[in-house]
């Protein structure tokens, strides 16, 4: 279960343990003491940066969580992702490096959601091999990436797959999340996926409301189904996140309110807000926000990146894309089903085969047309 509330005495021991990891780190790559402490000062600068503090944190089986792109902390992945950010910012290497990734491992899905961004690919024949994401993922991490999100299609319809592959980068320096409908786990499969070094688990839910969630995925049972899971996958030490697609139709006081709540009650980690977008299923339509809609969002965002409640914290990328530009295809990345990286799920316009990519060539590859929106 997340614990929150982090007492006054555990934020000062945490910010003097980053602080002198950071002077270890950092002694590591330079022994320039000026270069380093004007180097640290302008970290400590730019805390700001749409990443959360890490004393506003959720703990979770022993890890401390701020941000969704970022790792738990302490862990190997956290460290790896703290040497290449510091090496960045002494100037050691000229790219800052991916954080994160989704990776879709199957096309296969049972659900029918009116906001499906795959649609057109779903439920065609299978391509990817399992060596062939094990190579994706070692290819993602070369990039710096320190966070693997396994997508698809419905990641859990390849459940043995999805669990040898878990297992092969248990011991790598790299978080790997899942996310999923919640068709087809169980508490014993969820489990499973903890043993073999899952680190959280991210639920679709898209309505506080069971029939409105059930209407909106296209089938009866869903709603159900991850509530039973999310109480498994907290049960079970894992990071628990709702994905949540806010579409004009749900966004109101009333209903965020609703929604807070159920995921407070719940002790999740994580919200993450995504607006609807007409891609996909939603291809032609008019699901964008009004503008009113997106402030009350932001309100709700503000109102947990400074509350030590018991709130989950929320990870909303649009209001951070708007607020400090885009980071698709520089600090995250999406690679689908056939190999092909794009700067997120939802902003397909320039494939480029991850192969192809080079921690050098990779912030050179795209300009996102979404930045300013
Ligand atoms: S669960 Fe995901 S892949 Fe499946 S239909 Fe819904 S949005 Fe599409």
């Amino acid at each position: 279960m997340a614990k929150k509330n982090i007492t006054k005495i555990n934020q000062i021991t945490l910010y003097c343990r980053l602080f002198f990891k950071a002077v270890r780190v950092a002694f590591g790559l330079t022994h320039n003491l000026p270069n380093l402490l004007s180097t640290l000062g302008r970290i400590l600068k730019k805390n700001d940066s749409g990443y959360g503090r890490p004393s506003n944190g959720r703990r979770v089986d022993g890890k401390l969580y701020w941000h969704m792109h970022i790792p738990g902390y302490p862990s190997p992945a956290f460290d790896q992702l703290f040497r290449h950010w510091l090496a960045y910012n002494l100037g050691w290497i000229s790219h800052p490096g991916l954080c994160m990734s989704y990776v879709a491992i199957t096309k296969t899905c049972p659900l029918n959601c009116e906001h499906c961004f795959e649609w057109e690919s779903i439920n065609q024949p299978e391509t990817v091999s399992e060596q062939e994401i094990i190579e994706t993922v070692e290819r993602l991490i070369n990039l710096g990436a320190t966070q693997i999100i396994f997508s698809g299609g419905e990641p859990v319809s390849r459940f043995p797959l999805l669990l040898r592959i878990v297992n092969h980068f248990h011991n790598h320096s790299v978080q790997l999340w899942i996310n999923t409908s919640g068709i087809g786990l169980t508490t014993d499969r969820i489990k499973q996926l903890k043993k073999s070094g899952l680190t959280g688990i991210v639920f679709s839910l898209d309505h506080h409301d069971r029939q409105a969630h059930d209407r909106f995925r296209g089938r009866e049972g869903c709603h159900r189904q991850v509530i039973s899971s999310v109480k498994a996958s907290s049960a079970s030490g894992l990071a628990t996140a709702f994905a949540l697609c806010t579409t004009p139709d749900f966004v109101s006081e009333k209903n965020l309110e609703a929604y807070l709540q159920l995921a407070t009650d719940l002790s999740l980690t994580f919200i993450q807000i995504l607006e609807a977008k007409p891609l996909g299923k939603y291809a032609g339509q008019k699901v964008a926000l009004e503008p009113s809609q997106k402030k009350l969002l932001e309100a709700l965002y503000d109102r947990a990146a400074v509350s030590r409640s018991e709130h989950p914290l929320i990870s909303y990328p649009e209001y951070h894309n708007r607020r400090y530009g885009c980071d698709g295809g520089k600090r995250h990345l999406y690679v689908d089903t056939e190999g092909r990286a794009f700067p997120c799920p939802f902003c397909k316009t320039v494939p480029v085969a991850i192969r192809d990519l080079t921690p050098s060539n990779l912030s050179t590859k795209w300009v996102c047309p979404n930045t300013s929106g």
